[in-house]
């Protein structure tokens, strides 16, 4: 029996985890849970799992819980640090990292210098400080849930290390792939929160939507895998069947396929290195007819572009580019800048900014506030 906590339990990886573990009741046991202020939810989750703690950022919310559950055993935390401390307790061996953003970073940093297994779905602890947070970790201490990380990783195990040619990342290319490259500048949030083949949190589906959520994927599997920038190839694949894809060096490529589902991942990374059974749609390739490949378009989606900069140039590059672009999606979700700005607003960051070669910690959250701070300027 393993004991789990789920950050974010609210969201949409959240809640498929919850899924899996209430189908593997015998394996796990869900000891703690934290969301942002979803509080009904959570306390919905709360009256359903029997978690011994439960983490909420927003105070206000936290105390309704407390009022709510004040016969209870339930231990609650709140504020800023609470997604630290509940990763913190002995009795935890799994945590699955399903916040959105930034905010993870400090509770994945945590979870692997207390030696407890993080399935991360969280990219942007990896974007953000890939290379401590790796350096940290103990070889199969951080388990992929981002679908493609974990075909690779699925993948990778049919050869070694030294045997890899290169990864080849699949993206769907969002709902604006065959969209005219003159009329993406109109584009409202509505149309862009509207995914083709996956059902996901606001900021992620954005971030497919500029393909920028691809930029994070290269710079993650780069840390993930231990890649070089030149090993990581992007296929747009409309269908998302094909998850992601290993080439070795006789030639062999190893792809993991399946119908888009991202219990597949998250119950992959919670049983490994053992499968369980899941009930899922099963995979009918002749009714779904062909699978299509196209080169990806950095000209019309420049997020890509950046990632591969990003990648290459690594210091505080990661950092700068996913905090310029968590307040570039939310300003576009707002109506205050255009859909073609996301991206063209975080290119004038990144490429002004104070690169530091090999930052500590403190450098990165430092980048981290700058951006955010010169993209609000950028937006008055
Ligand atoms: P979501 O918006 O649906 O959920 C985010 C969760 O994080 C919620 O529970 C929210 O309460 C919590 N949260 C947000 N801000 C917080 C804060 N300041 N403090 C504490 N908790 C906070 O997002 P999602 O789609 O589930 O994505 C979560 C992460 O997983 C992201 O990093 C995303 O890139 C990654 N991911 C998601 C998918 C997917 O299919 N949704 C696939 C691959 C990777
Ligand atoms: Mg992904």
């Amino acid at each position: 029996m393993k004991n789990i906590v789920v950050l974010g339990s609210t969201g949409s990886i959240g809640k498929n985890t919850l899924e899996v573990a209430r189908n593997l009741k015998d394996k796990f046991r869900v000891i703690g849970l934290s969301s942002n202020s979803r509080w009904e939810l959570l306390a919905d989750q709360v009256e359903e799992f029997k978690p011994r703690y439960v983490a909420l950022n927003d105070c206000q919310f936290a105390e309704k819980l407390k009022y709510r559950f004040q016969n209870n055993q339930l231990k609650i935390l709140m504020g800023g640090n609470c997604l630290k401390e509940i990763v913190l307790h002995p009795e935890v061996d799994i945590v699955v990292s399903a916040v959105v953003g930034a905010v993870g970073l400090p509770a994945a940093i945590a979870t692997i210098e207390q030696g407890k297994t993080l399935a991360l779905a969280n990219k942007e602890s990896l974007v953000m400080a890939g290379h401590i947070v790796m350096s940290l970790a103990r070889k199969d201490q951080i388990l992929p849930v981002d679908s493609e990380h974990s075909a690779i990783f699925q993948s990778l195990h049919s050869g070694k290390p030294a045997e890899v040619k290169r990864v080849i990342i699949t993206a769907s290319g969002g709902p604006f792939y065959d969209y005219p490259a003159d009329k993406l500048s109109d584009v409202k949030p509505a149309q862009a929160l509207k995914h083709p083949t996956w059902q996901m949190g606001q900021k992620i589906t954005i971030d497919s939507a500029t393909l920028m959520n691809k930029a994070l994927e290269i710079i993650e599997a780069k840390w993930l895998f231990d890649l070089k920038v030149e090993q990581i190839d992007v296929v747009i694949h409309p269908q998302s069947i094909i998850h992601s894809m290993v080439e070795f060096c006789d030639g062999s490529v190893i792809a993991q396929m399946g119908m888009p589902d991202m219990k597949v991942p998250i119950q992959y990374a919670l049983t490994y290195p053992e499968r369980s059974p899941l009930c899922v749609r099963p995979l009918d390739l002749s009714s779904i007819g062909s699978l299509t490949f196209k080169k990806p378009d950095m000209e019309k989606f420049p997020a890509l572009r950046l990632g591969y900069q990003a990648a290459r140039e690594g210091g505080t590059m990661g950092a700068t580019l996913n905090a310029a672009n968590e307040v570039a999606v939310q300003a576009f979700l707002n109506g205050q800048i255009q859909f073609t700005e996301i991206t063209s607003y975080v290119e004038k960051v990144i490429n002004n900014h104070h690169f530091i070669k090999n930052p500590c910690l403190e450098d990165i959250l430092a980048a981290d506030v700058w951006a955010r701070q010169e993209i609000k300027k950028c937006l008055m």
